[in-house]
């Protein structure tokens, strides 16, 4: 075995250096829990940032997994699959949607979402009809046209010139948007939530406010659910918190517990500007990740998660709510479900690192705001123990 040391040189030699990564090297997960490889366990309240909803090798993800490795793993999309076909039915069953595409990560399927737009503005309005507006502190991914989107701009700086056809706009604000709106606007992209950029959470009137914009206008509403969905918020789509639903939906994180997978979700008369031919990937949706997704969210509604994840998440929220006067440190807690920031009045990258010496891996969403998007399945004791820890780093003088 190379020990920890040895195996932290070389990824400091042979890497992209691309990442800001801890320095430690995880080696095994079971639940909540993971151990790295000097043997030291940490909770896990990263879930591998909002992915394994279902905690560390849930068993009946890895029975999926390992009869769809003994089946068949891959055919391409030249050809139907069971397992494909059975998943997208249940998406749309579970959805507003009517149609699914698959693809493999979070950014492939706003690309998919950004050029369904595209090309739906054009057939039915105008040629000219292209433009998106995103919103400020947004995250959508790091291909040259979701980095684009993402309105922040220490993303894009030196991948310049960025894509034609985006403006951004302050989150939160439907005079912004309505005022940004005109006979060019395909589409509005906004996350439900904002994840990355600090979990902001808009006002009720938000969502319901865009989406009258958008019947007003003709726009289509796009909502970035890639870390939203999946139950995180306490409903299983965080959209359904607003009463209305969005023509196009995307969703990646979650979906299948940890195995790389993205979807993007449409209504009929909106998904059927693609035809065959417009749009495609080789790896999108194989037998493999989507017998690996229907275990994850079969899972995930029979166990009620969504509901575990609104009653630990309030649980949380007012724990650390209450931290606050202790901690004049906390300027402010906010989220919904299991998808909770704490904005600090100091940077968040020590207390971060000081929870992980202390046995606890959290998120930071920006520079002063602490992260926490744990398992869906986490319980009272695992919570308790997280709060107990957080609140003995805020403790210690920076
Ligand atoms: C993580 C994330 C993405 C990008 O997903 P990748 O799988 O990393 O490409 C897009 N949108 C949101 C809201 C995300 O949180």
């Amino acid at each position: 075995m190379t020990d920890t040391r040895t195996l932290l040189e070389w990824s400091a030699k042979y890497h992209a250096n691309t990442y800001g990564r801890a320095p430690i090297c995880l080696v095994r997960g079971a639940g909540m829990r993971v151990w790295d490889s000097d043997g030291k366990e940490y909770l896990d309240f990263t879930a591998g940032l909002a992915v394994v909803a279902l905690g560390h090798c849930h068993p009946r993800v890895t029975g999926a997994i390992q009869e769809a490795a003994g089946t068949l793993l891959h055919t391409s999309n030249l050809f139907h699959t069971a397992p494909q076909i059975h998943l997208a039915k249940l998406l749309v069953e579970h959805s507003f949607a009517d149609r699914v595409f698959f693809c493999n990560s979070g950014a492939e399927a706003n690309e998919a979402a950004l050029k369904l737009a595209r090309k739906y503005a054009k057939e039915r309005f105008a040629s000219d009809r292209y433009e998106v507006i995103a919103t400020r502190d947004s995250f959508h991914g790091r291909t040259l046209a979701t980095v684009t989107a993402t309105g922040q701009e220490k993303y894009q700086h030196g991948f310049e010139p960025l894509m034609p056809g985006f403006k951004h706009v302050p989150y939160n604000d439907l005079r912004a948007m309505e005022r940004a709106i005109d006979s060019r606007t395909a589409a509005i992209l906004v996350e439900p939530i904002q994840g990355e950029g600090g979990v902001n959470v808009p006002d009720d009137d938000y969502l319901p406010g865009l989406r009258k914009l958008c019947d007003e206008s003709g726009a289509l509403l796009i909502l970035d659910e890639v870390q939203t969905g999946m139950g995180r918020t306490g409903r299983l789509w965080a959209y359904e918190h607003a009463g209305v639903e969005p023509d196009i939906m995307t969703i990646a994180k979650a979906l299948a517990n940890g195995v790389p997978i993205g979807a993007m979700l449409a209504k009929d008369a909106v998904a059927g500007a693609l035809t065959p031919g417009t749009h495609a990937t080789t790896f999108g949706g194989t037998p493999f990740v989507t017998s690996v997704a229907i275990a994850t969210l079969t899972t995930l509604l029979e166990e009620k998660l969504p509901e575990r994840a609104a009653r630990m998440g309030r649980r949380l929220m007012e724990r650390l709510r209450e931290m606050k006067t202790a901690h004049a440190i906390i300027k402010d807690v906010r989220g919904r479900g299991l998808l909770i920031g704490v904005e600090l009045a100091k940077p968040v990258g020590p207390i971060v690192a000081g929870c992980r010496d202390a046995g606890l891996l959290v998120l930071s969403a920006g520079d002063q705001v602490l992260r926490l998007a744990p398992p869906l399945i986490v319980d009272d004791a695992s919570c308790d123990r997280a709060l107990a820890t957080i609140d003995t780093v805020l403790r210690a003088p920076a």
